[in-house]
């Protein structure tokens, strides 16, 4: 199996470039934002409470987050691989996430880590945020909020996967195209 983890600060592009990555190695995209927004539109009751930390920038805890991701895992039994977008944004969710595909006789295969700078992300997801609709998107305090929680608890996962091995920054700035070639280069060339 083929499973990336395609890592990076709020607005770095994974949505992006998640898109190429699954048509292209026919992988089964798994984006917590994603799942948690669909359930706030749902209105379900996991919705809500996902609802109460994302409308200020913070984190869903990680049980929750887990246990979601859990399922949804279990949803996939014939996957060729799977892509994490947004997913593990802590240690403890990089943990579980190594015990879950261990019970499934699999493994992560690389995490691909989009670098851009905070100034190029704070400008990309004020413009993304006059299309989008994420209220999460529109508010400079909201924004800052995401990105202090991504330097404090999210960049810390890179280093669980360089521990491994697994590590691969991939430079985020230039065309949708040519960051797709860089991730496209670093999944040709493992080992
Ligand atoms: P971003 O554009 O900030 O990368 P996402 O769509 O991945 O946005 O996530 C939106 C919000 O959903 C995050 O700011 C966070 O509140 C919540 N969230 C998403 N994934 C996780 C996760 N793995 N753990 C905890 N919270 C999460």
């Amino acid at each position: 199996m083929l499973n990336i983890v395609l890592f990076g600060p709020p607005g770095a592009g994974k949505g992006t470039q998640s898109e190429k990555l699954i048509e292209q190695y026919q992988l089964k995209h798994l984006s917590t934002g994603d799942i948690f927004r669909a359930n706030i539109k749902g209105e379900t009751e996991l919705g809500t409470l996902a609802k109460s930390y994302i409308d200020k920038g913070a984190l869903v805890p990680d049980e929750v987050t887990i246990n979601m991701l859990k399922a949804e895992l279990e949803k996939n039994p014939n996957a060729k691989g799977f892509i994490f977008d947004g997913f593990p944004r802590t240690t403890p969710q990089a943990e579980a996430l190594d015990e879950l595909l261990a019970s499934l006789d699999t493994s992560i295969s690389v995490m691909l880590a989009l670098e851009v700078a905070e100034e190029e992300l704070k400008a990309r997801l004020l413009e993304r945020a006059k299309t989008s609709g994420r209220t999460d998107d529109a508010d400079p305090a909201i924004i800052q909020n995401r990105i202090d929680t991504y330097n404090s608890q999210t960049a810390p996962v890179k280093n669980f996967y360089a521990d491994q091995q697994k590590l691969q920054e991939i430079n985020g700035l230039g065309s949708i195209d040519e960051i797709t070639d860089r991730l496209f280069s670093a999944i040709d060339t493992l080992d």
